[in-house]
């Protein structure tokens, strides 16, 4: 079977925009309000000639147990059953306190973990980037799903781990 790349994040930091850029598609539901439920959903990717499954989380519903419980419990998900984990912030806001507590979940995934910034859509967002290495996550990546930006180079170190 091909490896797994699963997506975590809170929501609306652009992870289902990500994943249609990646796939070269429109399947991801994008939803410009917060919390709308949306279910784990699985495609197919290529790049540079191999192939992987991209897990798109985000199944996140307002009256659970609360958004940073919801979305620590996927990334345990994640990491029980995934090649390796992309955990995705919104480049535009930094980390918060949420993705804090994710990034401290993910730090005990014995399975590999890359950290990306969406929404950098020009050089002007490069700035903030690098606070983002305070998540013990390494290298933060900054990309657009809307353009493209960084794609690239994120699937390069994608497929080093994978
Ligand atoms: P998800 O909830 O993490 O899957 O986020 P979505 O992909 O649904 O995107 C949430 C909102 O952020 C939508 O309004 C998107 O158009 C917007 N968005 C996503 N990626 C980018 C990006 O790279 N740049 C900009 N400017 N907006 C983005
Ligand atoms: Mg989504």
């Amino acid at each position: 079977a091909q490896p797994v790349l699963a997506v975590v994040g809170r929501p609306n930091v652009g992870k289902s925009t990500l994943v249609n850029r990646i796939i070269g598609r429109r399947e991801a539901v994008v939803q410009d309000v917060p919390g709308v439920t949306r279910d784990r959903v699985a495609y197919d990717a290529l790049w540079n000639g191999r192939r992987f499954t991209l897990v798109d989380t985000g199944g996140w519903t307002p009256d659970a147990k609360g958004m940073q419980a919801s979305i620590s419990a996927q990334a345990e998900t994640a990491m029980a059953t995934a090649d390796a984990i992309l955990l995705v912030v919104d480049g535009q806001v930094g980390a918060t306190s949420v993705d804090e507590a994710v990034a401290r979940t993910l730090r005990r995934s014995d399975r590999p973990v890359l950290l990306c910034a969406t929404k950098v859509d020009d050089a002007r967002g490069l700035g903030e980037i690098a606070a983002l290495w305070r998540l013990g996550l390494g290298e933060p990546h900054p990309v657009s799903g809307l353009h493209g930006r960084g794609s690239g180079d994120l699937l390069d170190a994608v497929l080093e781990v994978l």
